[in-house]
């Protein structure tokens, strides 16, 4: 599915939705007046019904992600806006999300940037902050592929290979420094409930915990009001904080 104008109406209505099912949650949940005799009858009954299941506040769709995605490159990272990005299902016990590319297409004038998603995780709950946080992480990988150019990909290859945590880390800092840190931290809380407990550890050492992003993301503060965050993240990316 190519990526091309951003309905931005389309991906309004998720966020409206989510708005009038909140406002609808919170009304429910007022105290109740003694008196109800002035209410029609058919808000009392609105009154007795369970809460209503919350959608629109989770990721739900390859169509929402796809969604998510055409407006994340145009808010986030418009050095993407006229790069061909494809989205695909992946399967895996473990990996949500991941970023690739077509192999052949990067020896084209065109590389094809890929997106997967598990679609496993529409139904477990995740957020849409932390799906939009965590495709920003992806969105990073693509830009990171996009920028390096075939030469660097077979560098990124090797760094993937044998310096994950590092590459990782530098791929969450682009993220934290784009303003997606919160979002990343409501991510990492999701994933862990979500692997096998033997892939926890693995989990937690590749990728940034919620502590440290939390940290990253005072010190992001002070860096901006310093006038510094242009050189700090260089200096992070150099050399990611929190690396062993
Ligand atoms: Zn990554």
């Amino acid at each position: 599915m190519p990526l091309d104008l951003p309905p931005p109406e389309a991906f309004r209505s998720v966020v409206g939705q989510y708005q009038v099912r909140k406002s609808a949650q919170q009304a429910q949940t007022q105290p109740e007046s003694s008196d109800t005799s002035n209410i029609p009858s058919d808000h009392l009954q609105i009154q007795h019904k369970p809460l209503l299941p919350p959608a629109g506040i989770y990721l739900q769709s390859m169509a929402q992600v796809e969604q998510i995605l055409q407006e994340l490159v145009q808010s986030a990272f418009p050095e993407l806006v006229k790069e061909k990005l494809v989205l695909q299902p992946l399967q895996s016990r473990d990996v949500f999300f991941q970023s690739n590319f077509k192999p052949l297409s990067v020896l084209s004038q065109k590389p094809v940037y890929v997106i997967q998603v598990n679609p496993a995780l529409f139904e477990r709950q995740l957020p849409l902050p932390a799906a939009r946080a965590i495709l920003a992480h992806e969105l990073a990988h693509t830009l990171d592929y996009h920028r390096h150019g075939l030469g660097g990909l077979a560098k990124v290859g090797w760094q993937v290979l044998f310096h994950n945590q590092h590459y990782e880390y530098r791929t969450d800092l682009q993220a934290i420094a784009r303003g997606f840190g919160e979002g990343l931290i409501a991510y990492r809380e999701w994933v862990y409930q979500q692997i096998p407990a033997a892939d926890l550890a693995k989990k937690q050492k590749t990728y940034y915990q919620p502590a440290q992003i939390r940290q990253l993301m005072h010190l992001w503060e002070q860096a901006q009001a310093a006038g510094q965050a242009k050189s700090t993240l260089q200096n992070w990316l150099k050399a990611p904080p929190f690396l062993p």
